[in-house]
């Protein structure tokens, strides 16, 4: 029912209540439908166990509404839950998977399944499995039958009296007050997704129908687009990513190697283009980033006799200290003495020490007590 007719019983602000109503609420896993009444848009329904509350995007003035179901959502809604169905059923029947649990999101449903684990090629039995019952177009039948007899349903209820019995033909019973199709050609295909260990249970995506149409397009338009990128034919296109990732590991580190290799002549360099001072000490101060091609700089640097070198980096405010062993001067001691002065951390040993100090402040006061 898409549309129908109903009389208001009772109104609390924008909650509205009915006589009757072809509105869903959410339950069982399953959200609530969307659509107007008397034209107003109802933003949510609620099962309040005894009624069912309309929530409006604002109040009813009228007494006699007409209540219009948002079609394509409910569709799309009773292809997701009676594909559960159709999923469940298929798993009990090939691998007595029990269903433990189902959940309908915006954009995958899930169910929660009795086992540790499911390999992709059950996941891929259990599509097949479905796809061939949707061939069949078995129909699926609602009945109303009472919960002392003799059911034989997938999962016994627990509640008395009249239950609603969903059927899908030769496979499935079910106690459900749910939306279903017609019959399991509605359902279209059933496309399973992730899994996801939870506790001792496995959490299975899927989608169906329209969904499943959608996801297997855009998947497609992917693997295409990814294909183009990197000028293979899509099917290539795993192989060759594994290669450049390999390749780009290799790069890196060569590139790393090249770089330190480059700050040592740097190094080396910086030593024989800097004047010695009135005590004979050759002295540096380098900016940039504290990192392994700046230590092999210094390195490289304190490597010859008399020589200190000093880095000033910005950003983490931070410092590095290097001397010659013949220096006079320990770089660790000096390091530690000048960034506990500026409220920072630091150390080393004779020949490299490093400290970071808060901030830029403190970084200008310890590079002038080192200098
Ligand atoms: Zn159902």
């Amino acid at each position: 029912m898409r549309q129908f007719h109903a009389h208001v019983v009772a109104s609390e602000g924008v909650r509205v209540y009915l006589d009757r109503t072809a509105f869903y609420p959410t339950s069982g896993g399953q959200p609530f439908d969307l659509g107007s009444l008397g034209g107003v848009a109802v933003r949510e329904v609620i099962d309040e166990e005894d009624r069912i509350a309309h929530v409006m995007d604002a109040p009813l003035a009228a007494t006699d509404v007409e209540g219009l179901i948002d079609w394509e959502r409910r569709y799309d809604h009773m292809q997701q839950h009676t594909g559960q169905h159709l999923l469940s059923a298929v798993l009990e029947e090939l691998f007595k998977i029990r269903t433990v649990s189902f959940h309908l999101g915006t954009e995958v449903s899930t169910i929660d399944v009795d086992a540790l684990s499911l390999s992709p090629e059950q996941l891929e039995r259990a599509e097949e499995r479905c796809a061939a019952i949707v061939a069949e177009a078995r129909p699926v039948q609602i009945t109303f039958e009472d919960a002392s007899a003799k059911l034989e349903l997938r999962k016994a209820s627990e509640r008395t009296g009249t239950l609603r019995i969903v059927t899908i033909e030769g496979l499935d019973r079910s106690a459900c007050g749910g939306t279903h199709v017609k019959t399991a050609a509605e359902i279209g295909m059933v496309l399973t997704g992730k899994t996801e260990k939870i506790r001792a249970t496995t959490r299975i995506e899927f989608v169906c129908g329209s969904r499943a149409l959608r996801r297997a397009r855009a998947d497609h338009r992917l693997a295409a687009s990814i294909g183009r990128a990197l000028s293979v034919p899509p099917e290539q296109s795993l192989e060759l990513i594994a290669g450049l990732i390999e390749k780009n590991k290799a790069l890196e580190k060569t590139a790393q190697r090249l770089a330190i290799e480059l700050a040592r002549r740097e190094g080396k360099e910086l030593y024989t283009e800097t004047a010695p001072g009135p005590d004979g000490i050759r002295r540096t101060v380098q900016r940039g980033a504290i990192d392994d091609a700046m230590r092999a700089r210094a390195q490289a640097f304190v490597a010859r006799e008399k020589a200190v070198f000093l880095a000033v980096c910005d950003q983490p405010p931070s410092l590095l200290l290097a001397a010659s062993a013949d220096s006079g001067v320990h770089a660790g001691d000096r390091i530690k003495a000048a960034v506990t002065a500026c409220a920072g951390r630091g150390g080393g040993n004779q020949q490299l020490a490093q400290g970071s100090v808060p901030d830029a402040a403190a970084l200008a006061s310890a590079e002038a007590l080192l200098r």
